[in-house]
């Protein structure tokens, strides 16, 4: 396959961009050779600058559920852009899409809407300290929350992927307040609560952790951190930023049935534009300046065009629920032909699956938390990794990463995934 042309642009990037990219995972680091530069995306492909076609299981890290280019999204932009690209004042689509989350998305009773997940975990823990008066936080080891400082500690995604899960730059100060746990143990969590009695403002976690490979919540555990934070008056916030409107129109919490106190949202509620959430329960929000004390703004939150493809978005999706059976299959026929194809060649890795997320872990034991996904052969993935992008396949450059399927995928480029995943099997090994 010839990719002269992303070489080119890389070696470029480099000169004016640290590491030649606008976020780390996308430079390659984990698998080897140079990034592909991407010119254009439509429905399940993504096309190379020189004009090599990909099948899409990335879907620009989860927001393109429907596929690249969906007509509902690109018409809805150009016809927002007609008005102008941003006020800086209210408008009446930034109600609409606050009534929609709040009617799909369990938990959420008012919502404040920003430009991306970071500032949604951001803004959430500052909202549960300032409502609670705590300082302190429980977050979990290997899940990712956005570059926040309380965030940039044993955290997963492309800080695990590039060996930095705590970031230099981050003070004592700011650390000091986050507490760790590993994911699927709720003793740690009595421990830490034991420890810490009184002081602990909020426990954020992904429910369903897509950031160190996909894990899923064994039965019991996300019930039991709700009925801990209620004995604790801790405030239960789910990062649905990956899982949001993705498992169910309701997330996570809609699909295991728990409803957190505050809920955060990114990817999918902008349709691909630069769009984050965070919302939760009335009382709660209503710390939120201007009807509360806790400060938290922005420039271009709500703007107009991103609001506009969000709403297309979430109201396709509420209008057409079949979409999550649809997802389900397609997530079932990838997840299942790729383990059975495993099984066929005498490899018992790990696969990890939840609706149109999974993972597939070279390890034959199983993955639960980050310990059992640190297990993984990250060099094998890289030559998996490698091997598919040569057959035309685009999976996320990192074996700590959940991979998100769109309803693009028929049946036909399904067969064609699998054709590829059973040659790359066969040439790694
Ligand atoms: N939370 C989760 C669960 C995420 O997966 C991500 C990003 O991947 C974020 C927060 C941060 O979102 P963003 O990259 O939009 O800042």
């Amino acid at each position: 396959m010839n990719i002269s042309e992303s070489k080119r642009l890389f070696a470029k990037a480099q000169n004016f961009i640290p590491g030649g990219v606008n976020s780390p995972v996308r430079a390659f680091r984990a698998v080897g050779g140079d990034p592909i530069f991407i010119k254009k995306a439509s429905g399940a492909f993504i096309y190379d600058e020189n004009d090599n076609a990909y099948i899409e299981m990335i879907n620009s890290w989860g927001p393109m559920i429907l596929g690249h280019n969906h007509p509902i999204i690109r018409e809805s932009v150009i016809q927002a852009m007609e008005s102008g690209t941003s006020f800086g004042a209210p408008t009446a689509r930034e109600i609409e899409i606050a009534e929609l989350i709040i009617s799909m998305v369990p938990s959420v009773e008012k919502v404040r809407m920003v430009n991306s997940g970071t500032e949604a975990t951001m803004s959430a823990i500052r909202v549960a300290r300032g409502y609670t008066g705590k300082d302190k936080i429980i977050k979990m080891i290997g899940h990712y929350h956005g570059h926040g400082d309380s965030f940039l500690i044993a955290a997963g995604s492309g800080a695990m992927t590039m060996g930095q899960p705590d970031s230099p730059g981050v003070t004592a100060g700011t650390a000091k307040d986050t507490l760790l746990a590993p994911y699927n143990d709720l003793e740690s969590i009595e421990e830490l609560v034991r420890l810490n009695k009184g002081e602990i403002a909020a426990l954020i976690l992904e429910p369903v952790p897509g950031n160190m490979g996909l894990a899923i919540p064994i039965p019991g555990y996300l019930e039991g951190l709700r009925e801990i934070c209620n004995r604790e008056g801790i405030v239960l916030i789910f990062d649905e930023v990956m899982t949001g409107f993705r498992l169910a129109p309701g997330g996570a919490q809609e699909l295991y049935g728990v409803t957190p106190d505050m809920t955060t949202l990114g990817k999918i509620i902008g349709g691909g534009m630069p769009v984050g959430a965070y919302g939760g329960r009335k009382e709660i929000m209503d710390f939120v300046s201007p009807s509360g004390p806790v400060y938290q703004a922005g420039t271009l939150s709500g703007n107009p065009i991103a609001m506009a493809a969000g709403l297309a978005m979430l109201k396709y999706l509420q209008s057409h629920l079949e979409t999550y059976g649809q997802l389900l299959n397609i997530g079932r026929k990838v997840s299942e032909g790729i383990k059975k194809i495993n099984l066929e060649l005498g490899y018992d890795y790990t696969v990890n699956h939840v609706g149109s997320m999974y993972s597939l872990f070279f390890t034959d034991q199983p993955v639960t938390d980050f310990e059992s996904a640190k297990k993984a052969d990250t060099g094998l993935f890289g030559k998996y990794f490698q091997a598919m992008l040569q057959r035309g396949v685009y999976l996320a450059p990192s074996q700590f990463e959940s991979l998100f399927l769109s309803t693009a995928l028929t049946d036909q480029l399904i067969d064609k995934i699998l054709k590829a995943h059973r040659e790359s099997m066969n040439e790694i090994h």
